[in-house]
Formats: C-alpha cells, sequence, structure tokens
C-alpha cells in the first residue's frame, strides 16, 4: 500500500545515515563509557563526539548538553530542576498552547500548590510580550514558553522572550523540541538558560533527547543517581542513541537550507491548493512566524477524525492536532487558546512534512482530499444547517 507520511512532528523516519552510525554501538563498542578500560574509554571519546556535534549546531559548549531519554524528560529535568534551585519561589509562568509535557507538569505543580500563570496568545497563536513583562514577579522561579508550537508551527519571539525574562533575572527555558533541523538555532545570541529537545522529530531514534543548560544555570538533577552527564542526568549512558543523535544533529545541520526551500516550497504548495480547492478552508496560526514544514488547517463543520481514517484508508498519514490530543473528542487546546471557532477547530488537520516527502505525494493528497471532506460534509448535519443558513439548501 502507498504511504505518504506527513506526520514529522509527531515522530519522523530514522535517517538511514543515523542507523548505520549506531549499528556498531550495539555490536563492537559496547563497552560502557564510565569504565576505566581502554574498551570503555574508546565509546566515551565517541559519545564526546556526539556532544561535540549537538553543541556546534546550538552555538553551545559541548559541557552543557545534556543526554536524556526524551523531550519529555528534558522539559520535566528542566522545570523541576529550576524549581528545586529556588526553593523560596513558587511561581511558574508558561503559554496556554505547551506541549503536555509541559502543560501537563504544571498542572500537577497546581495541585502541589505552585501558582502557575499560562500566558495567552490570540486569533493568530501569537504572544502578548507585556502580558508575559506583567506576569514576572519576585516570586517567579522559572519562565518556561515553548520556541516553536508542534500543532500549528507558529514560532515564538524567542529572542525578545529572553531579553524580557533575563531583564528581570529570572531564569529562562525554552522547549524547542519541533525547532532544530526546521530553523537555525544560535544560543550564543539567544538568552535562553535552559533549553529541551528530543531526537525522534529530527530523524534519530525515539528515546534519546537533550537538555542544554547554559554554564552558571543553577539546577538539581531530576534522575538522581551515578556522576554521568557531570552529575546532572544519572544512569548509564544510551551509547548508540547517543552516536545517532550526533549523526542527526550533523545531517540537521546539512539538511537546514533545504527545510527551508524545498520543504518550505511544498508545504506551501499543499497549503495553497487545499485553499484554493476546498471552500469553508482556514490556515491556523501565523503563516509568516512559522516553521517551514508544518501547517494546521481547519475544514469547517467535520470532524478531524473523520478525516483522518479516511485519509488514512488513502495510505496518507496526518495528524489532528498532537498525537497526544488526539483519539480525545475535545477539540485541541492550541486551537481553544487561539480562539478557533468550535465548527472550525473540530475538523483541523496537520500536516508536517520532511526532507523525505516529494511533490508527487503533494500531488496525491491533493488529488484525495477534497473528496473525502466532500463526502464527510454530505454527512454532516452543520454543513446542512450552515448551507441553510446561506439559503444554499
Ligand atoms: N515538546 C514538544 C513541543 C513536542 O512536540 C513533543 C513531542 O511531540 C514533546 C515535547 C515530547 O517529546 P518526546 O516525545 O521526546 O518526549
Amino acid at each position: 500500500m502507498k504511504v505518504v507520511y506527513v506526520d514529522n512532528n509527531a515522530t519522523s523516519r530514522v535517517a538511514p545515515e543515523v542507523l548505520e552510525a549506531m549499528l556498531p554501538y550495539f555490536k563492537e563498542y559496547y563497552g560502557n563509557p564510565s569504565s576505566m578500560h581502554v574498551f570503555g574509554g574508546q565509546v566515551a571519546t565517541k559519545v564526546n563526539e556526539a556532544r561535540e556535534k549537538v553543541a556546534d549546531v546550538l552555538g553551545a559548549d559541548p559541557s552543557e548538553i545534556v543526554f536524556t531519554s526524551c523531550g519529555t524528560e528534558s522539559d520535566n529535568a528542566a522545570i523541576l530542576g529550576a524549581l528545586d534551585s529556588y526553593p523560596e519561589k513558587r511561581h511558574l509562568i508558561t503559554t496556554r498552547v505547551e506541549h503536555p509535557a509541559i502543560g501537563n507538569l504544571c498542572a500537577y505543580l497546581s495541585r502541589k500548590g505552585y501558582r502557575i500563570t499560562e500566558l495567552s496568545v490570540d486569533r493568530e497563536g501569537r504572544m502578548d510580550l507585556d502580558e508575559l513583562r506583567e506576569s514576572i514577579t519576585e516570586e517567579t522561579a522559572l519562565v518556561t514558553i515553548m520556541y516553536a508550537n508542534n500543532e500549528t508551527g507558529v514560532v515564538f519571539p524567542i529572542e525578545e522572550i529572553g531579553e524580557i525574562v533575563k531583564e528581570k533575572g529570572i531564569p529562562f527555558h525554552t522547549d524547542a523540541v519541533q525547532v532544530v533541523g526546521k530553523i537555525p538555532i544560535d544560543l550564543r545570541k539567544l538568552k535562553i538558560d535552559m533549553l529541551s529537545l528530543s531526537g525522534h522529530k529530527l530523524h534519530a531514534p525515539k528515546g534519546i533527547g537533550v537538555l542544554f543548560i547554559r554554564k552558571g544555570t543553577r539546577f538539581s538533577p531530576f534522575i538522581i543517581g551515578g556522576h554521568q552527564e557531570k552529575g546532572r542526568r544519572g544512569g548509564t549512558e544510551n551509547v548508540p542513541y547517543i552516536i545517532g543523535m550526533g549523526k542527526a544533529f550533523e545531517l540537521a545541520k546539512a539538511h537546514l537550507e533545504e527545510e527551508n526551500t524545498r520543504v518550505k516550497a511544498l508545504r506551501d504548495y499543499l497549503e495553497e491548493k487545499i485553499l484554493e480547492k476546498i471552500p469553508n478552508t482556514l490556515v491556523n496560526g501565523d503563516r509568516v512566524h512559522r516553521l517551514p514544514n508544518t501547517v494546521s488547517v481547519s475544514f469547517e463543520y467535520v470532524e478531524g477524525e473523520s478525516i483522518l481514517l479516511l485519509l488514512s484508508g488513502l495510505g496518507i498519514c496526518a495528524s489532528s492536532g498532537s498525537a497526544c490530543t488526539s483519539g480525545s473528542l475535545e477539540p485541541s487546546h492550541v486551537l481553544r487558546a487561539m480562539g478557533v471557532p468550535f465548527t472550525a477547530a473540530h475538523g483541523s488537520i496537520r500536516f508536517s512534512l520532511s526532507i523525505y516527502n516529494t511533490k508527487e505525494e503533494m500531488d496525491y493528497i491533493i488529488q484525495h482530499l477534497p473528496a473525502v471532506i466532500e463526502r464527510l460534509r454530505d454527512i454532516s448535519p452543520f454543513w446542512k444547517d450552515y448551507l441553510k443558513a446561506q439559503g444554499r439548501a
């Protein structure tokens, strides 16, 4: 069966070069990097080379890179590490559109007595920087604001946010899980203290993440154990995956240009054709400050889940909101925060591309999607009511 995979913000294919780089570390080089003997030592050297590759892409120092098990762990480590470092401060600032790795942790912290400020977004998914300025208090332990949204691709003004937060002397963490390889990150220019990343969004395997911790940032480990990662994350390093992560970063750097030209052009083409061919369709989020691979579209008066099911039958793999919200009948919290009308929020689909997509695949989607939407609208009572109100039925 033909498969057109356009769900890369959920997870991405492991690059063949990444797999190739990892294999020797399952077979020949299985030493523990902490061992004193030569067999461990050579593995430790390779782990540090991978760390250097990650640091190089981010504009960081290798000593500021901590390998974790996933983006969620990095987010948890950053937030809980900051709260533990400033026990007297009980206030946290975040946004209403974060991934559940942040959102659900904040909800948990709220139940534990922390005060959480969730900043709002406008209809385009943009933040109000004055609202951020006004919410920072003496009590604030950390500001955590995502770099780019996983559902809409909207990119927040991280440079300005960093300036505002650091001016007040507050630690700043950003969840940049969707960003590496799509737009450049230069930590030399950004006032970010901690930044979370995940391998499986950039063609490394699932189960490897990174937490950047800027030198001088107060931090206490989330996973307490051995002295690995300079005491910032206990547990024997996942060597093959770390090697794969290093390779994936090297490839992300090499493919950045292609993401912003060819992949962006494919996304724009898909978006344009959808809007042209299907009536009552809208794009969610700021179309300028947006990741080059992502488009969130709402098809009014139909159910996102039904669209996904019919697309899936045609081999087209997309998503309705984030992977974690699909399966629930509630419209996505991101679209709700943006004030997308109920009739449109329910019928939202996210297409997220990668360098492995082709024009022919976009044409395949464009060829089939209009009929899918038409078929669902034909059986939608909301669509019938809409046509009646328009005097068209
Ligand atoms: N943060 C964002 C913005 C994400 O999109 C995701 C995954 O979808 C995560 C965090 C969680 O990353 P992981 O799946 O590696 O735990």
